[in-house]
């Protein structure tokens, strides 16, 4: 199975991350797999409102088989994973079902939404994962725990999940339907693959990437591009246009980004019928009204 690991964030971790190493963990499993969970309120709640209706399974239990061995990772709170869950919902999957469609999205949304409460830390050291998806059949996220419900911050829960959320759904757009090999011309030869990690936003900016790790390869440039368009705010999207802009008033990397906004917003309306713009409003219009839901309430 092809396996896109994106989102790496590399060189984040500092000293205090350290112990971070198989030394410390106790090989013995604590949890029992081989018996099947009991039925508890969020499970009901995940029927009725994921599994049910869109085909979805959503699993926060601890599971080694879904984990992947290299990497270290703790398991998802249960009241953190009621409260992503009603978030998730009402961000994302509402969005696309409002936008393009209840068939659309339990055709094209991934099966399984996984729940980590840790990010997932390379084992070797020296990378975190924000967000990985598996042959467009799953969707993990990480760092479920850190999850702050008493003050939920759009732009922190974007940069976690939902951004991560975009991004994974989007390769599996263009991995259904290819984009034009036009899109590659855009800035053809700037691209730094493995290199990315040793370059920040800003630098990335200015060679025409909205994100550092967009100037990994082209589909990273692509889906970064539809990922950021959609969860910033119009502000935070003019910061990454001016960004582009270099101190001698060279505007080739915010052109380049603009080219490409404009190639991904023609993409997703010709092959899926979508409005990029529409699905900005909606999820910058949502993210206003995230206070005002009942993360806790399994109804
Ligand atoms: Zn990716």
């Amino acid at each position: 199975m092809k396996i896109i690991r994106t989102l790496i964030i590399a060189a984040v971790l500092g000293a205090g991350f350290t112990s971070c190493s198989e030394d410390d963990l106790n090989p013995t499993s604590i949890f029992d797999n081989t018996t099947e969970p009991v039925q508890n309120e969020f499970d009901q709640w995940i029927w009725k409102n994921y599994t049910e209706p869109y085909n979805i399974e959503l699993k926060y239990r601890f599971d080694d088989k879904e984990s992947d061995m290299n990497y270290n990772v703790i398991p998802a709170d249960y009241n953190k994973s009621i409260a992503l869950a009603k978030l998730v919902k009402y961000l994302w999957m509402e969005v696309y079902e409002k936008l393009a469609g209840k068939e659309f999205l339990c055709t094209y949304c991934p099966k399984i939404f996984h729940f980590v409460g840790s990010p997932e830390y390379e084992k070797s050291g020296g990378s975190m994962v924000l967000g990985t998806a598996e042959g467009g059949l799953k969707i993990t996220l990480f760092n479920v725990n850190a999850l702050n419900v008493s003050s939920l911050d759009p732009e922190i829960l974007n940069e976690w999940y939902f951004k991560t959320m975009h991004h994974e759904f989007s390769h599996i757009l263009h991995q259904t339907k290819n984009y034009s090999t036009e899109f590659n011309n855009i800035t053809a030869g700037k691209y730094y693959g493995a290199g990315w990690v040793n370059i920040d936003d800003a630098t990335a900016r200015l060679d025409g990437f909205v994100t550092a790790y967009a100037s990994s390869a082209v589909d990273e440039d692509f889906v970064e591009t539809i990922a950021n368009y959609i969860v910033k705010s119009d502000a935070e999207w003019q910061q990454i246009l001016n960004d582009a802009v270099g101190p001698d008033g060279d505007t080739s990397g915010r052109d380049a980004i603009l080219q490409k906004l404009e190639m991904v917003t023609e993409y997703l309306a010709n092959s899926w019928g979508l409005d990029i713009q529409a699905i900005h409003e909606e999820v910058q219009e949502r993210q206003t009204h995230i206070d005002e839901l009942d993360l806790v309430t399994l109804d």
